[in-house]
């Protein structure tokens, strides 16, 4: 499973394609958060140092038109330019590859990079275009993945251009992915709690299913635990609940038994009669009212949690423990995570939301891995392999 990286090649004079994540979020032009930059910086400076000729490559949002100026990778590459303080030489054009670029691909020293426009102002990208993989490969000697954000995706820029050239390996930034996830996934220091949370059963079914074949204790959150809750039979009120998951919540609760896993529910939700940032109601474990919608998991919930943490050798974390976008409904979700960054334990947050909480408490440096990939990681701890993963050279 483990594939080779950039540490075991050497690139020194080669061109290389590297696919980069920098589908950053932007606002009037302005980039709003650099963390997808700054994590691709590690490789970048590595083949920097390694004396490639660096061509650089990523999609930003999902453009209808090539050449929509607020599609354009322009600003990333000047901040690249900051943060590298060399030249990032980049041209605007829609046709991603055209003559100008490939003059000064040709142009190239060792050391020298160059950013290519939007991937995605090209209509062959997102359908892996078997002539679209030829031009971006017709540039380079070989490819470099290290944008895990769009690895689970296979398109031209992540999987036609590696097969196409004669070297193919990870970045810095899967490679640390990829370790990280085998080491909790595969061999994780024991007990293994998985906390899991967020919106929707549905979209973690798979998530679940293959994480209570790994884990000892497995705590469950946010609005996916009303499901469960109506598995058991409780009324849960106006809460969120996907009803045709219902069975599937039963089938699970019925294989944690089995397996020997600990599943905790909630044993209070703190909510509201109304979808607003207001002062919460606190239920315990019984049916709620039929105007009551959870919104988070309870103080005794909290302490429950925090109490099946001490001691875990390992913690993985997808999904937040509430609506933890509203200030009063997010005291679960901070907890947890609070609590996970004072473990001793190796400890992995995958998904969107659940790494953009770690990032607004700042606690990501507390953390053992936070995920760069939302979707990816959610594939990862599905027990999937993912298809620009999967084209990488094995060691
Ligand atoms: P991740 O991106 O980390 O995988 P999800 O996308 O599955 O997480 O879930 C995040 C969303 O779940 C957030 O928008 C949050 O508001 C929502 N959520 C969590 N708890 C509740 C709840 N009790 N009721 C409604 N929405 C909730
Ligand atoms: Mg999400």
């Amino acid at each position: 499973m483990s594939k080779k990286s950039i540490r075991q090649v050497n690139l020194q004079g080669k061109r290389v394609f590297m696919r980069a994540d920098f589908n950053v979020p932007m606002k009037d032009g302005v980039i709003t958060d650099t963390a997808r930059i700054d994590a691709s910086l590690p490789s970048i400076r590595m083949l920097i140092d390694q004396g490639a000729k660096l061509i650089l490559a990523s999609h930003l949002g999902k453009p209808k038109e090539a050449g929509d100026p607020a599609f354009s990778l322009k600003p990333v590459a000047m901040k690249l330019q900051q943060r590298l303080g060399k030249e990032v030489k980049f041209f605007a054009t829609p046709e991603v590859v055209d003559d100008s670029v490939r003059l000064a691909v040709e142009n190239m020293n060792e050391g020298d990079v160059l950013l290519l426009e939007n991937t995605r102002f090209l209509e062959g990208e997102t359908k892996n275009d078997p002539q679209t993989s030829a031009l971006f490969a017709s540039l380079a000697d070989a490819f470099v993945n290290d944008a895990f954000g769009t690895a689970h995706r296979a398109h031209a820029s992540t999987v036609g251009v590696p097969t196409l050239l004669p070297i193919a390996v990870s970045g810095l930034l899967i490679e640390k992915e990829l370790e990280s996830f085998e080491k909790i996934l595969e061999h994780p220091k024991r007990p293994l709690v998985a906390i899991l949370g967020g919106a929707k059963v549905s979209d973690k079914i798979r998530v679940i299913e293959n994480l209570l074949t790994k884990v000892d204790k497995l705590l469950i959150g946010g609005a996916m635990a009303y499901t469960f809750f109506r598995a058991q039979g409780r009324k849960v009120g106006s809460s969120l609940v996907e009803e045709e998951q219902i069975e599937f919540a039963k089938q699970m609760l019925e294989t944690a038994r089995e397996k020997g896993v600990e599943l905790l529910l909630p044993i209070d939700t703190a909510g509201s009669t109304v979808f607003e940032d207001i002062e919460p109601t606190v239920y315990g474990d019984v049916d709620f009212p039929d105007d009551f919608r959870g919104m988070d998991i309870g103080p005794k919930t909290i302490e429950l949690f925090c109490n099946a943490l001490d001691g875990a050798g390992s913690v993985v974390w997808n999904g937040p423990m509430g609506v933890f976008e509203m200030e009063h409904y997010s005291t679960g979700t901070k907890a947890v995570a609070i609590k996970l960054s004072t473990l001793e334990a190796d400890t992995i947050v995958g998904g969107g939301d659940s790494a953009a909480a770690i990032h607004q408490l700042g606690l990501e440096d507390k953390m053992t891995h936070v995920s760069t990939g939302g979707g990816a990681s959610l594939e990862l701890l599905e027990g999937k392999e993912l298809p620009g993963i999967a084209i990488l050279e094995d060691m």
